[in-house]
């Protein structure tokens, strides 16, 4: 029988017959994939840790009827500490979440940036949405929407007053503002940038107003939805 090793992360699962359980893995080399745990809901499977969401490690899988079938797993970290902080764990739920709608395909990039805001979100103080607002910037500029720019993505004038507009994804300026079309103020616009160019493991550092972190999160949010069809995991 067909034996495979992956190294992946739990974005979720489904529970099935008595004690199994359907897992979806993000793998390094297949994207993500469905795999079965047998048995691991019993309070003495071997396995048990291994099938929560965030946990992180090597799966071998061998070829099952409808689905590979788990034998063993080497966990290299179960981002435990994430599930016992209800704002890091709705933060966590929703990079895992959006990495269940966008990750298609293999996507290595996408992988690590994954376990880099995971590994900030566990471990470091952080404040609220930072380490999700950040991941949801770097996801819209890889599908090539870009909010850093200095000019117009519509005429190419120079930027002063920026809106976000919602149909194309882009920043425009008021000349080119149409329905549709989010206000992004200098202080979003500044705290954006600054998420853009601090490293995750910096994250902690970085500090902006209360209503400023609303506005960002909305402006990444509402682009997001508009860009994808879906929406983001939130605590309120
Ligand atoms: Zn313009």
């Amino acid at each position: 029988m067909a034996t495979l090793k992956v190294r992946g992360i739990v974005l979720g699962g489904t529970n099935i017959k008595e004690k199994d359980k359907v897992i979806k893995l993000f793998t390094v080399e297949n994207g993500i994939i469905n795999v079965t745990m047998k048995g691991v809901r019993g309070d003495k499977a071997k396995l048990k840790a291994a099938k929560e969401m965030f946990c992180f490690g090597d799966f071998i899988l061998e070829e099952g009827k409808n689905y590979y079938i788990v034998t063993s797993v080497d966990i290299i970290n179960s981002f435990y500490e994430i599930t016992s902080n209800i704002e890091k764990y709705y933060e966590g739920c929703a990079i895992l979440d959006i990495v269940s709608k966008i990750a298609l395909e293999p996507n290595v990039q996408l992988f690590i940036e994954m376990l880099d805001a995971l590994k900030t979100l566990c471990y470091d103080d952080v404040s609220k949405f930072h380490v999700v607002d950040k991941f949801l910037i770097s996801v819209l500029d890889a599908m090539g929407y870009k909010f850093i720019n200095e000019t117009c993505s519509s005429c190419g004038a120079k930027l002063g007053v920026r809106y976000l507009n919602l149909e194309i994804g882009e920043i425009v300026c008021p000349a080119c503002k149409r329905d549709n079309c989010l206000p992004v103020s200098d202080a979003c616009y500044n705290a954006i940038k600054i998420l853009t160019n601090t490293d995750y493991e910096k994250l902690e550092t970085v500090h902006f107003q209360g209503m400023v972190i609303s506005q960002i999160h909305y402006l990444l949010t509402t682009n997001y939805i508009w860009r994808t069809g879906y929406k983001v995991i939130s605590i309120i």
